[in-house]
């Protein structure tokens, strides 16, 4: 029988890396919390996205905490780019370090939360039965975490097996002798098509919009480069948060359009060379210029097509639709080679929809029947607000988040909305969040949420609420800086153009790392300035 815990200070939601350096912090000040997870262990992203050939797109030296360190030269990355195991053996090695799974929950999902105005308390519920009375919610729920089927007729009379690559099982798949199909070509897609293609008798890719990758060359840890990181480890992850992404990036400073060609492809050609994303800052005017964006596009367009063998299939892979990088850029290991195998086909959806899943596979538009054995769909994410409308806290005078972020993501600094006092969300839309290294930001927002919890117990506040004006300024700085880029004109999931019916806001915040965290230290500074504070002063400490 569960026993329902007894009332901490904070509920945290989610024990991914957000959840677990949540409660870490938490308890290094002194504040009492749980946490539930509805998966069996930690690990969030690294626990559920199991596919083959899922791994990070930072390099490991990067994409792992940075606030201890100890913990940081202990730790040993074997690859430059690391998988999906090692990711989720470092999170597990962190949560037992940190002896952090005994305030943690497992197998229990959050199912709502309701804001008490005259006790100041939350109370939050659980499919256990939990019901807790607490001060603060946290909502570490992540903003890649709500898998999403596709609104594609007859999932569920296929008589093979489906997969979502969000949600994979934790045994083997095998794919040995089997006619498999893939629908998506997202990040998730481009890293397992060509790991399945080695597997499957034949594999056919199910593409609707060509996303643009780079490959990224993969390799085991070089000892000299991680000695070199870990002799400053805690130096370059400061300059790392000085970055627009908080990658410590090899930067260009000029424009595109200021070098002559020669020069261009040179840098291109280098940075494709080195592999990884770094491809993207290789001039300083990629996405806020077309002309310059246009450049780095048609470099990737001809690499394509020089690997390719089939010109046609050349053609139909190659973006043309946004500008690149627009769509979060993907990140492989030998994507567009996999298309010169005999067992991969594709199937180009603009040309021919899916008319619906049938018992026996997938059937087109044109009637043609498309048998397979099994199905994964590489369909991604209700990005950014699914896991939290989820849950659909109720704030003052029991409104639901549905309601209030019905046209669209509402927040103050990414952090807090309006109406739903003393409720945190990390890395939560109106933040940087996804545009960059997510451990670095998720860093950043747990320091200034744990400080803040601080600051008012200190100062006897038990109420915090974010302020209309701030939140309205917040957003409209948002809009206006999401504006000066080319990303709007992508339908990506940062616009929420993947989900039917979802409004179309540009979600993360595209100022950069550094500015923003300028923002948030200066609210804090300026005693919680953007926010409403109630003062109990008995309840000062
Ligand atoms: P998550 O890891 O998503 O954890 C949230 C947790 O909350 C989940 O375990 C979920 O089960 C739990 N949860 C949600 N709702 C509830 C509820 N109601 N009740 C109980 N539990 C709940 N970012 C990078 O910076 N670099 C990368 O290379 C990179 N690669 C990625 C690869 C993939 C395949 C994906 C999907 C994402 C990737 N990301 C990457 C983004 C990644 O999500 C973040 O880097 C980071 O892992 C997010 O951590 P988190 O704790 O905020 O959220
Ligand atoms: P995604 O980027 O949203 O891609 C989903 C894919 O499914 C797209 O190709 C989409 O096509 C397709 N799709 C959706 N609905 C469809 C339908 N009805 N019919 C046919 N195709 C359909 O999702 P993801 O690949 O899971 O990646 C999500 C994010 O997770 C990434 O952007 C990245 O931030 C993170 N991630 C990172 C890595 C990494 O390299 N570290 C790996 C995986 C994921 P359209 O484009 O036409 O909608």
């Amino acid at each position: 029988m569960v026993q329902t815990p007894s009332n901490p200070d904070v509920v945290v939601v989610g024990a991914g890396f957000a959840g677990l350096y949540m409660l870490h912090r938490l308890r290094d000040a002194g504040f009492t919390a749980m946490a539930f997870e509805r998966a069996t262990g930690v690990g969030g992203t690294w626990y559920w996205n199991r596919y083959p050939g899922a791994r990070c797109d930072v390099e490991s030296m990067q994409y792992s905490y940075g606030f201890d360190e100890a913990m940081q030269q202990e730790w040993h990355w074997s690859e430059r780019f690391a998988g999906q195991p090692e990711i989720l053996r470092y999170a597990n090695w962190v949560a037992d370090r940190l002896d952090l799974r005994r305030d943690i929950r497992f197998e229990t999902s959050v199912t709502s939360a309701e804001w008490d105005e005259a006790a100041c308390l939350w109370t939050v519920r659980t499919d256990r039965g939990d019901k807790l009375r607490v001060r603060y919610l946290v909502m570490a729920t992540g903003c890649l975490s709500a898998a999403r089927l596709p609104e594609i007729e007859g999932i569920a009379d296929f008589r093979g097996n489906t997969y979502h690559t969000g949600q994979w099982p934790h045994e083997p798949v095998d794919f040995t002798g089997q006619r498999v199909a893939v629908i998506g070509t997202g990040s998730s897609g481009i890293q397992a098509i060509p790991v399945i293609a080695e597997q499957a008798a034949q594999l056919t890719v199910f593409q609707r919009t060509p996303n643009f990758s780079i490959p990224t060359h993969n390799q085991p840890m070089d000892t000299e480069y991680e000695n070199l990181w870990k002799s400053d480890y805690s130096g370059r992850r400061e300059r790392a948060r000085g970055m627009r992404t908080g990658i410590l990036h090899d930067l260009n400073d000029k424009g595109a359009l200021e070098v002559e060609e020669a020069e261009r492809r040179a840098e291109y050609e280098r940075r494709w060379e080195r592999g990884g994303t770094a491809f993207m800052v290789a001039f300083n005017d990629l996405v806020t210029n077309a002309a310059a964006n246009d450049t780095a596009a048609e470099f990737v367009r001809a690499k394509i097509s020089a690997t390719v063998r089939d010109p046609q299939l050349a053609e139909l892979l190659a973006p043309k639709d946004h500008p690149i990088g627009t769509k979060r850029i993907c990140a492989d290991s030998g994507y567009y080679e996999t298309f010169n195998r005999p067992n991969v086909a594709l199937v180009d959806l603009r040309a021919t929809p899916i008319q619906r899943i049938v018992p026996e596979g997938v059937l087109l538009s044109d009637e043609t029947l498309r048998p397979v054995d099994s199905i994964i769909y590489a369909t991604g994410f209700d990005a950014m607000t699914g896991a939290l409308t989820a849950i659909n806290p109720r704030g003052v005078g029991g409104l639901p988040l549905t309601e209030v972020w019905a046209e669209g993501p509402k927040t103050y600094l990414g952090l807090c909305t309006v109406g739903f006092p003393n409720m945190f969300i990390i890395t939560g839309p109106g933040s940087p969040s996804v545009l960059t290294n997510m451990i670095v930001s998720i860093e950043q927002h747990v320091d200034w949420i744990v400080d803040c919890m601080a600051w008012m117990r200190r100062h006897g506040a038990v109420r915090l609420e974010a302020e209309a004006t701030a939140q309205e300024r917040w957003m409209e700085h948002n809009n206006e800086v999401a504006r000066r880029t080319l990303y709007p004109r992508a339908g990506s999931w940062y616009m929420g153009a993947n989900v039917q019916g979802k409004p179309r806001v540009f979600m993360p915040y595209i100022g950069g790392v550094a500015a923003y965290r300028q923002a948030c230290d200066n609210a804090a500074k300026d005693s919680y300035s953007g926010f409403l504070l109630q003062m109990d002063r008995a309840a000062a400490q």
